[in-house]
């Protein structure tokens, strides 16, 4: 769900907060009436930390020259998903700790308030938080502490679990990449998330904690996309792009039915063919026909092209992944001097590294 757009990024509440949100406040309004406000004053910490931190994130990775365009909220953190891969280890390190520093300035920040000016403070508590019972009286009579809490447990947890696609994970893959490189740093920051994994999970399994069983599914999955990502980027360095360009590609107008494109796709056994327009490229793909009735393929082809972006010959192999294989486009235009000189398919790209991993597997 879409809340607001701040400097061209979009921030979106996950269906999992906005459940989270309803439960709490079904549950406070039957059995918890005496911490009604002070439990949603939580809740609206929590929520304001959550975003904040990945705001830090976005602030720093924007500053690096990569557009971040969403950012999803999750009660235990957030994702954002950026136009851009991250190159270099550093800006990595630089983004991946913004956020968690963020959330230790806040609890510096309410430390030096409270020692300075009198508010209301559970002083007298400290040494007697370890009872869960008396945790809960703190957190839910004195609201200095319970959104230097939050933000205590927020940086605590992003940055030191060193799993990926955690910050933590980041951090460590950005460190290990600096003598490593990226896609050696990943493996080995990819095989210590899946132990975390698995440990995370059989702990929450033992002690009935589902959110950290939960969790650890998360992470599991998170290091396996992280390594396939570093993988085929590695690959694609090494492979020369214009191995993979097809110098005749099959194109058809605008104005052609959809029953003319299937019939080229069949010919030609292609998964997508281009349409020059007027401005730039479009295409139409296999995919998108599968999904009209039959009934409609007299319609033009207009109506249904996907418009694509082209790719200048000499950018780099990163964009390249970022649209085929992070964005599914099918087909991309390869121009040079703003002519059309090819096209890359994504079944040809892939093949072309699998055939580098094999070549590189049996030297
Ligand atoms: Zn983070």
């Amino acid at each position: 769900m879409k809340v607001f757009t701040i400097a061209d990024i979009e921030i979106d509440l996950h269906w999992s907060f906005t459940l989270l949100f309803f439960i709490v406040i079904l549950y406070l309004t039957l059995f918890d009436q005496k911490n009604f406000f002070s439990s949603i004053t939580i809740f609206v910490f929590l929520f304001l930390s959550v975003f904040f931190h990945e705001l830090s994130h976005s602030m720093v990775a924007q500053n690096k020259g990569i557009k971040v365009k969403k950012i999803i909220l999750l009660p235990i953190g957030g994702v954002s998903l950026s136009e851009g891969l991250i190159e270099k280890p550093k800006d990595e390190f630089l983004i991946a700790i913004a956020g968690p520093l963020f959330n230790f300035l806040i609890v510096f920040a309410i430390l030096l308030l409270v020692s300075v000016i009198p508010l209301p403070f559970p002083y007298h508590l400290m040494n007697q938080l370890t009872d869960p019972y008396v945790l809960e009286q703190a957190l839910m009579s004195y609201p200095l502490f319970s959104l230097l809490w939050l933000n205590l447990i927020l940086g605590v947890f992003n940055l030191f679990v060193p799993a990926l696609p955690m910050d933590g994970g980041r951090v460590l893959r950005a460190l290990l990449s600096f003598p490593l490189g990226n896609l050696q740093a990943t493996r080995i920051a990819a095989t210590i998330s899946k132990m975390l994994a698995v440990f995370l999970f059989v702990l929450g399994f033992l002690l009935g904690n589902i959110i950290l069983a939960l969790i650890a599914v998360f992470v599991f999955i998170g290091s396996q996309q992280e390594t396939g990502l570093a993988v085929i980027k590695a690959e694609l360095k090494k492979l020369n792009i214009y191995d993979v360009i097809n110098f005749r590609p099959i194109i058809i107008s605008n104005e052609n039915t959809l029953k003319d494109a299937f019939n080229l796709m069949q010919l030609y056994k292609k998964e997508a063919l281009l349409i020059p327009q007027k401005q730039g490229y479009a295409i139409i793909t296999l995919s998108t026909l599968s999904s009209i009735p039959k009934s409609e393929w007299n319609t033009e082809i207009k109506k249904f092209a996907v418009q694509v972006p082209s790719i200048n010959l000499k950018e780099k192999t990163d964009k390249i992944i970022e649209l085929m294989l992070l964005k599914g486009f099918s087909l991309l235009p390869i121009t040079k001097d703003n002519t059309l000189i090819g096209v890359i398919e994504r079944e040809a790209l892939e093949k072309a590294i699998e055939f580098q991993k094999v070549k590189e597997a049996n030297p």
